[in-house]
């Protein structure tokens, strides 16, 4: 049985303080797993919220490059353009939209941070979950 090394209940409850006593790559495979999660609450509530504040604090810089390439980015769409292209660049340390046609004012293929996409992630979510209700 799959046993969490995070106690999420506890960050949740805590204003997702970050965890201490476990390694900064063991949380990045864990969030980057609940991050893909079909559970809302274990996605979003959870992993999203947690993710957003600790990669904003820097406390994930380290594993940023792995959970970039994997759950963070392939199943989330562009902001500007809505588009399912987005790509983790590891010289940028950002997200670049693969659409050719979603650029800046200046031309150049607009980019992400991971942060800015979390934040828009869970805004969404929000959102839908306010208009279902
Ligand atoms: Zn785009």
């Amino acid at each position: 049985m799959h046993r969490d090394l995070v106690d999420w209940t506890a960050a949740a409850d805590g204003n997702f303080v970050f965890p201490t006593g476990v390694a900064a790559h063991r949380i990045g495979d864990e969030l980057a797993a609940m991050l893909v999660s079909p559970d809302p609450r274990v996605r979003d509530e959870r992993a999203y919220t947690a993710a957003a504040g600790w990669i904003r604090a820097g406390h994930l810089d380290d594993v940023l490059v792995a959970m970039g390439d994997t759950a963070v980015i392939r199943p989330h769409r562009c902001p500007a353009c809505n588009t399912m292209g987005l790509m983790w660049r590891d010289e940028l340390q950002r997200v670049l939209c693969t659409n050719r046609r979603c650029v800046t004012k200046a031309g150049m293929s607009r980019t992400w941070s991971l942060a800015r996409l979390a934040h828009e992630h869970v805004a969404v979510e929000r959102y839908l979950h306010v208009r279902a209700t």
